[in-house]
């Protein structure tokens, strides 16, 4: 099963993730968490690109591509995947798509969850995320659920960086939708609802046949 998340800042796309990764045993690639481990492991990458996300812009293309290259050959995606956070652009589309090719992979659905924009600055305004494990959380809790450690806010989630993140994902990123709807892959989910609502929506959207081939 290999799946393309797509969703706003804000949107859900973490959670459903979470669960699609349970139920179907495959990896969730975040090229965001990618990016902030580099970040946090200080290397030369996470160096170059900790200004461009703390202004909520787009890492380059070309660093954006070789990441996800390297990262869906590893023996855990031997089953598939779920990618999230990419293809951002029409170039990382392209580039996905000669990837996939070589892999003799395609992907079985694209879904997208919708939310206003009212609802997602009011979500990421004091969101707060784990910095082991990169579970959201509302403004206020102490510490995560799972492992104890105590909640910071992302830089990226302060206010000065949510609203150009917004724009830039609706400018340049929903756009790249329309590469995957003339072969019929995406799926719309409204992301307003309980969590629950939303998994059995997505996971209604992700078995339901599509007008092209089933999944290798
Ligand atoms: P969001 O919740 O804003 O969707 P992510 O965790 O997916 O956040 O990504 C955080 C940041 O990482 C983005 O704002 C961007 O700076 C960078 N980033 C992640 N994926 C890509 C990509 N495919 N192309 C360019 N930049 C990216």
């Amino acid at each position: 099963m290999n799946l393309l998340l797509y969703g706003a800042p804000g949107s859900g796309k973490g959670t459903q993730a979470n669960m699609l990764r349970g139920h179907f045993g495959i990896p969730h690639i975040a090229t965001g968490d990618m990016l902030r481990a580099e970040i946090q492991a200080e290397t030369p990458l996470g160096r170059e690109a900790q200004p461009i996300l703390a202004a909520g812009q787009y890492v380059s293309d070309e660093i954006m591509i070789a990441m996800i290259r390297n990262r869906v050959r590893q023996p855990d995606c031997g089953r598939g995947f779920i990618i999230d956070g990419f293809p951002r652009t029409i170039p990382q589309a392209v580039a996905l798509d000669t990837l996939m090719a070589e892999l003799s992979r395609h992907f079985d659905r694209v879904l997208y969850l919708q939310v206003p924009v009212d609802e997602l600055l009011r979500r990421l305004s004091g969101r707060l995320v784990c910095p082991l494990c990169q579970r959201t959380y509302p403004p206020g809790t102490a510490a995560c659920e799972a492992d104890g450690k105590t909640l910071v806010q992302r830089e990226d989630d302060k206010v000065e960086a949510v609203r150009p993140r917004i724009e830039i994902y609706l400018s340049k990123t929903i756009p790249v939708l329309d590469h995957y709807r003339g072969e019929g892959l995406v799926s719309e989910i409204d992301g307003m609802g309980t969590i629950d609502d939303i998994s059995r929506q997505v996971l209604a959207a992700v078995t339901a046949p599509t007008g092209k081939r089933q999944s290798a």
